[in-house]
């Protein structure tokens, strides 16, 4: 009951208004935590609810001077839009004014709306360290910093620029810091920046990994298209996210699939924040099929019903692998991932089943012309799981069961 969490009547009516009526586990956690002011390092990833998790203790705590009293900090465009969304909703009654600022559209009209008055800013490091640097926000008002997926901003290369950031606040103020890993890198950040925080940490609400079906489909890298197509001609593969390792390959990917036919439309960071946005509705309401993304955009990509994962091509990084294959099989929904694997990947599915402790099943797609087999170690089999925690949950560090590669499709556990 968000009755009970400590939350004022204006914040439980946003509450009502947005269609909740049961906290998600991070949010009955954090919110008494977050409201008493201490800081919170909570190891949730989208899809927990973990944004109105700290969106609405923030709002019911800030100050009444004018000024931004709260700052979120994230990676992405797509996740500052969708935050700054929660925040609006959230904020219904309370009339406190939310924006969002990030890179990529024009600076004008965000300058515009920071000077009107803004309490709650959401922002991308970069464009809030320009905006800063012309004078055109002030963050000397900040008493609580939230900082959003912290593993995704380090892998970005967004440390150095949000730490100058941390340098313009406020020393007195509260943190609250979620990361859907929990990296030695991200322990370290956490060490140096929060002061005695109340680790929370929840298993993903809808994607526990034993629920996707997953499979390897050994190919020859020059047949990959070939095979997408294959699939999406032949098998009922309704709402189809494929990961490429490149923005150039997720175009070209795109385009073999235009000529055959198949609606799919990509999303990368090439993409301008309209496009890119176009291309998340496009997908969403069902006008493209199949939505082609790379790594760094993916965990902005919330959308249900997604019943196919592709990894064209494996990750680089192992836990890429499991933020991928996360995006399906969500609300208790079905899901199968499907990983397409070259001779020269083989190296990449070991490092994946080391650290999900599974050895996946490898699978022949019948009927396809193959120009050569390409042949993962038959032999291989988890031997360990790398102490890195997925969300708390699913990767608990014990070693699972293995599964020799087979012909039929099976559920990893
Ligand atoms: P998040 O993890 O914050 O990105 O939230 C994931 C999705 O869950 C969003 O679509 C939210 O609107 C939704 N959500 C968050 N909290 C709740 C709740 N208590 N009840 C129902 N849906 C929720």
């Amino acid at each position: 009951m968000f009755e009970n969490l400590g939350l004022e009547e204006r914040l439980l009516k946003g509450v009502k208004a947005m269609g909740y009526t049961t906290p998600t586990p991070i949010q009955e956690k954090a919110i008494p935590v977050a409201l008493e002011g201490r800081d919170i390092v909570g190891c949730a990833q989208t899809g927990t609810g973990k944004t109105a998790a700290f969106i609405l203790p923030l709002l019911q705590n800030m100050g009444t001077q004018r000024g931004v009293k709260a700052l979120v900090v994230t990676p992405t465009r797509e996740l500052a839009g969708q935050i700054v969304e929660v925040a609006r909703e959230c904020s219904r009654y309370t009339g406190h004014k939310v924006a969002a600022v990030y890179g990529g559209v024009g600076y004008q009209p965000q300058k515009d709306k920071l000077r009107r008055g803004v309490d709650l800013l959401v922002a991308t490091p970069g464009r809030l360290l320009d905006l800063s640097g012309r004078g055109d926000v002030n963050l000397s008002q900040v008493e609580v910093l939230v900082l959003d997926e912290a593993d995704r901003m380090l892998d970005m290369g967004f440390w150095p620029d949000v730490r100058r950031i941390m340098k313009l606040l406020p020393a007195k103020r509260q943190n609250m810091l979620f990361s859907a890993t929990m990296s030695h890198q991200v322990l370290g950040v956490i060490g140096d920046t929060l002061s005695r925080p109340v680790r929370i940490d929840v298993a993903p609400s809808a994607t526990p990994i034993e629920a996707i079906e997953q499979a390897v489909y050994p190919v020859g890298s020059t047949q990959k298209g070939d095979l997408l197509v294959k699939l999406l001609e032949e098998r009922d593969l309704d709402r189809v996210l494929v990961f490429t390792r490149t923005k150039h390959r997720a175009d070209r990917v795109c385009r073999t699939l235009s000529r055959k036919g198949i609606k799919g439309v990509a999303i990368h960071s090439n993409r301008s924040q309209t496009q890119r946005q176009q291309a998340l509705d496009g997908f969403k309401n069902g006008k493209y099929r199949v939505l082609v993304a790379t790594d760094i955009v993916a965990r902005g990509i919330d959308v249900d019903n997604i019943s196919h994962v592709i990894n064209f091509d494996m990750p680089n990084k192992a836990e890429d692998y499991v933020h991928r294959i996360g995006r399906t099989a969500r609300a208790g929904n079905d899901g199968t991932a499907l990983s397409f694997l070259s001779s020269e990947e083989t190296s990449a599915l070991r490092e994946i089943e080391g650290l999900i402790g599974t050895t996946l099943p490898c699978e022949d797609v019948e009927g396809f012309d193959y120009d050569y087999r390409v042949v993962p170690d038959p032999g291989r089999e988890a031997t360990k799981v790398r102490k890195l925690v997925y969300n708390g949950g699913a990767l608990s560090g014990k070693r699972r069961r293995s599964r020799r590669p087979g012909r039929s499709m099976a559920r990893a556990r």
